[in-house]
């Protein structure tokens, strides 16, 4: 990577991304920014990929071709087997689009009443693009779980959190916290792999 420092956009609009990555990748080599350096020029395109990697590769690409530099993204979601894999990439509009995590959460319970297996994951996958639009690194993580038969339960997290309870404890996601979650998370997972492959390049 040289010895100046990189700069790489984190092509989301979620600001809680953003600092979530620069948290867990400090690299020195590398300033992280979002796509406020775009001056509001930055629209995410379609996610009509039908894998996750596929989704973050259509967010990276679209990051690099409006700002020219290296560019990360992201796309993560719910797989249960039981249901054939869903809700997956259809994880955040799984109750129609724009549904609400409530709804998500509704018809996930719908799904599974009365099913003996109940057994979840959430992946994410992380891409990483050269300026010239070539793969620099790309990383995945999951952790492992099962949905709880509801009501929704804790206060922290977002989407599926208050119903998934990951391997090894008894409350949900949402129950656990920020704390928990950030340790074992998929999300988490997978910058550390990441952050594994960069290091690597960087020496
Ligand atoms: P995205 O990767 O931000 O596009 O997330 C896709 C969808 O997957 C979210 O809207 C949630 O429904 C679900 N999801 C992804 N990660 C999590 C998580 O950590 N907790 C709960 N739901 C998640």
């Amino acid at each position: 990577m040289g010895h100046e420092r990189t700069r790489i956009m984190v092509a989301s609009g979620n600001v809680h991304k953003l600092q979530e990555i620069r948290a867990a990748l400090p690299l020195a080599g590398v300033e992280w920014v979002g796509t406020e350096i775009l001056a509001g020029a930055w629209s995410p395109p379609e996610e009509n990929a039908d894998t996750f990697f596929g989704n973050a590769l259509l967010k990276a690409e679209a990051g690099v071709r409006a700002a020219g530099i290296p560019c990360l993204a992201d796309d993560s979601g719910l797989i249960v087997p039981e249901l054939d894999g869903a809700p997956g990439v259809f994880s955040s509009r799984f109750a129609g689009a724009d549904a609400s995590d409530d709804a998500n959460n509704r018809l996930l319970l719908e799904r599974l009443q009365g099913s003996g297996d109940r057994r979840a994951r959430f992946e994410c996958h992380l891409v990483l693009l050269r300026s010239d639009g070539t793969v620099w690194a790309s990383a995945m993580g999951r952790v492992e779980g099962r949905i709880s038969t509801g009501p929704e339960r804790g206060r922290y997290g977002f989407g599926y959190d208050p119903l998934f309870i990951p391997d090894g404890f008894k409350e949900t996601f949402a129950e656990l916290g920020p704390e928990v979650k950030n340790r074992i998370s998929h999300r988490a997972r997978a910058l550390a792999e990441l952050a594994a492959a960069l290091e690597r390049d960087e020496n």
